[in-house]
């Protein structure tokens, strides 16, 4: 008894000294001078511009260069274009595209895999990408998710799909192409799956691994080792049951799709967003602005895919006619879905292509007629959106998570700045200053 009371009055001590340091940790601020700070939700470049950070929230955005108070610190950004941290819609943090994709499945192991997973998710926020989205991996993406969190790998806020929801041989069924009796029936990633009931068990299953959203291949794909890239793999049924049952445990759909009809039987289930999109037509982009479907185009993967097919070897056939169909497609109905009006969030697919170039997929935006404000815009303020994390991220305004970039130039003049990332804060915390 005695010694419970005297442990309580230390505690008590204790808490006197934690106290003061936390009031003062609180206290000092971070005073950011932007040159020039762009406001995608307006649509404006402001220049001589403060943006005060205090803990791991911005607090204040002034005009002029404010002065300092004693005990705060200055970031001089003065000569730099300064705007909130881009969101990747789609991106796969476990593993980077080479020709030996097919080997790797035989030779990488879990462990490999996270390792690997941890230099693309630092390469991620060091090209600016302060958040992202992983749309689909062997299920490394939840550990490696947490392991950010906890603030033991260095990477960007993420969400992730975990698993990607196949139906049998199709593009996310990773025994597709491989000799018979080489794997067990593919329901051993629980997410291969035929039929209404399973499709629901599959969704229950990524939400209790812990999967944010759901991944679907509602179409072929480019990748895969099947002979059809773009037409429908899933049925009306089974995506109404895999959107209801997403709906009733608070995630989001994400539909891979290629083909017109996946496309359109995807949006009419209800899905939150397409990826990819490529043969969408006008009835398609239609519909989405009907649904209110967000695209996420991928146009850098698109052109990727294309490029390595025409490397002799690079693909195996199958591989590199696909390639070569849907590829150049991408970049096309983009500059169409645009002008329709169809609501844009930046995607870029990386992982099929080399992480940390994620930004060409801005130059290529801007090449099909989007303006350069926004196509920032797009990997912002409506990324933010679709993550549903417009609370915390997507603008530079208090409250706000201070996650901060900055480039070199000015990116309105040239697009390719958005390659030139110079200064990346993200919650609070600068990671790089250069
Ligand atoms: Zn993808």
């Amino acid at each position: 008894m005695e010694e419970s009371v005297v442990y309580s009055s230390m505690k008590k001590l204790l808490l006197i000294p934690t106290l003061f340091w936390a009031c003062f940790v609180f206290s000092q601020k971070t005073i950011i001078y932007c040159g020039r700070l762009i406001d995608p939700k307006a649509g404006e470049v402001l220049t001589e511009m403060s943006v005060i950070v205090a803990g791991n929230s911005i607090v204040e955005v002034k005009k002029g260069y404010i002065a300092a108070a004693a005990g705060d610190k200055t970031i001089d950004l003065k000569n730099r274009t300064v705007m909130p941290g881009l969101i990747d819609s789609h991106v796969h943090l476990e593993s980077e595209f080479g020709q030996n994709a097919q080997l790797k499945r035989f030779t990488d192991g879990t462990a490999d895999i996270a390792f690997q997973s941890t230099v693309y998710a630092k390469t991620t926020l060091m090209a600016g990408f302060t958040t992202v989205r992983d749309v689909g991996g062997t299920g490394v993406n939840i550990a490696l998710r947490n392991a950010i969190r906890r603030g033991i790998v260095v990477g960007p806020h993420m969400l992730t799909a975990g698993k990607i929801i196949s139906s049998t041989g199709g593009h996310g069924d990773p025994t597709h192409g491989y000799r018979d009796g080489l794997y067990t029936e593919p329901s051993f990633t629980e997410t291969v799956v035929d039929g209404k009931d399973a499709c629901i068990k599959a969704v229950r299953q990524m939400y209790k691994e812990g999967a944010d959203l759901i991944k679907i291949t509602a179409s072929g794909g480019v990748l895969s080792l099947e002979k059809d890239g773009s037409g429908a793999q899933f049925s009306d049924e089974e995506l109404r049951a895999i959107v209801a049952t997403a709906k009733d445990y608070g995630m989001a759909v994400a539909a891979h799709a290629h083909g017109a009809e996946a496309i359109k039987r995807a949006i009419r289930a209800g899905v939150t967003s397409i990826e990819h999109g490529t043969f969408m037509d006008d009835e398609g982009m239609a519909l989405m602005k009907q649904y209110g479907t967000w695209y996420v185009p991928t146009i850098i993967a698109g052109k990727s895919v294309a490029d390595s097919a025409k490397k002799p070897g690079f693909f195996p056939p199958v591989i590199a006619g696909k390639a070569l169909a849907i590829g150049p497609t991408l970049q096309a109905t983009f500059g169409k879905a645009y002008k329709a009006g169809v609501k844009i969030a930046f995607g870029t697919d990386a992982g099929v292509y080399a992480h940390g170039k994620n930004w060409m997929e801005f130059v290529y935006m801007t090449e099909a007629g989007m303006p350069a404000l926004e196509a920032i815009k797009c990997a912002t303020v409506n990324a933010s959106e679709l993550l549903g994390l417009s609370d915390k991220t997507g603008t530079i305004e208090p409250g706000k998570w201070a996650d901060i970039i900055a480039v070199e130039g000015d990116p309105t003049k040239d697009i390719h700045a958005m390659g030139q990332v110079r200064f990346v804060m993200k919650e609070g915390v600068v990671y790089k200053n250069e």
